[in-house]
């Protein structure tokens, strides 16, 4: 393993409207490349620009907690920056990765994150999550708190080819357990299910099933992306060699999508198991609108029940006239409640003006709870 210190010139990285799988206005990269090595990690892919060889370099930016105080503070170049959850974690290195034992930028960028009185959302593989217990708690206390983990089944076996430097998923979830305990709101990331892997039914429904008993706050389910060149050449040679009979598999569903997409019918048919054994244990399927409904201003609250709509009706197989309104209404200067006529605004007709005046209304709305558990 090599490990390089540099000094960036920013840290945060503003999403261009808020993320509404995440709930997040920005995320950030402590460090760059990630010696957890998941075999099918997307930050292997040219596309990310991570130096050196994936899996065993690791650039840290060594001045990440000055340019987080600086970009945080309301007075600062960003001005008032906007409220939402920021993410710790995702991207190209898990910010609890073992080098985060020795430079602790994840535990000061806590710090950073309390004293601006932002909350946080951490998106993580490792155990060592549990470390930083005491200040996950002051930030829950001050604003909040959500601690997730990916795990793409809860078969330590299969984990242990995948994820081979990660702690197996059933320490993962134990770690869970134990931030429910402490009364930390905590998700499960069911991703990537890895094609005709962990992508049956029977691994599907334990997961689930395992997030109902530990009173997981909701499950987000995704598939797995192959991108073209390394990470494709990486995971083909890991997959020969455990499943030798899978790669023409694999060669039928990934078609040389410039995103490393599998074809839809696929995600259509992994998802529909999903959104099967999601509803038989009534988990939402989203961050469930209780956990953000008085982080995020109006506008934003807005796009993000907007997006988690659209997405709960395709997963059913519907139609929606959502998403597009949702991009719309990212693109307002002023809050949408001040806007005279709101069938103005593009892509929103009868329908979603209804669904936008409950949500101002209420906060919430009647047909996107249903969907989220339902
Ligand atoms: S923990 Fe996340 S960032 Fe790290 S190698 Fe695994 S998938 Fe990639």
């Amino acid at each position: 393993m090599s490990v390089r210190e540099i000094e960036a010139k920013t840290l945060l990285r503003k999403h261009r409207k808020v993320d509404s799988w995440f709930v997040s206005q920005y995320g950030m990269n402590l460090y760059r490349g990630c010696t957890h090595n998941c075999v099918y990690c997307d930050g292997r892919a040219e596309g990310y620009y991570v130096d050196g060889e994936f899996g065993r370099d690791i650039v840290v930016k060594i001045n990440a907690i000055d340019l987080l105080r600086r970009e945080l503070d309301p007075k600062g170049k960003r001005k008032n920056p906007k409220q939402g959850f920021i993410m710790l974690g995702g991207g190209v290195g898990d910010s609890y990765q073992p080098v985060e034992k020795k430079y602790g930028l994840t535990r000061q960028a806590l710090m950073v994150i309390h004293n601006h009185g932002f909350p946080v959302h951490i998106l993580t593989k490792s155990v060592l999550v549990e470390r930083d217990i005491d200040l996950i708690q002051r930030v829950n206390d001050r604003r909040r708190a959500i601690v997730s983990f990916s795990i793409s089944s809860i078969d330590d076996e299969i984990s242990g080819i995948f994820e081979p430097r990660v702690p197996p998923p059933s320490s993962r979830l134990n770690t869970l357990a134990f931030f429910k305990e402490k009364g930390i709101a905590c998700g499960i990331f069911l991703l990537p299910v890895i094609p005709f892997v962990t992508d049956t039914h029977t691994l599907i429904e334990d997961v689930v099933k395992k997030a109902r008993e530990l009173g997981v706050d909701f499950v987000i389910f995704g598939g797995m992306t192959l991108k073209q060149g390394r990470q494709q050449d990486y995971f083909l040679k890991v997959l020969k060699k455990h499943y030798p009979q899978l790669p023409p598999e694999y060669a039928m569903i990934y078609q040389a999508d410039k995103w490393g997409q599998a074809v839809s019918d696929y995600y259509k048919s992994i998802s529909r198991i999903f959104d099967e054994v999601a509803t038989q244990y009534r988990i939402p399927k989203r961050i469930p609108v209780s956990l953000f409904h008085d982080i995020l201003d109006e506008n934003d609250l807005v796009i993000v029940i907007l997006e988690q709509l659209d997405y709960l009706l395709r997963l059913k197989g519907a139609k929606s006239p959502y998403g597009y309104a949702a991009y719309s209404i990212s693109k307002l200067k002023s809050s949408i409640s001040t806007v005279k006529n709101i069938r103005d605004i593009k892509g929103v007709g009868k329908t979603t003006e209804r669904v936008i005046r409950e949500i101002i209304w209420t906060g919430t709305c009647a047909q996107y709870e249903k969907l989220l558990r339902g």
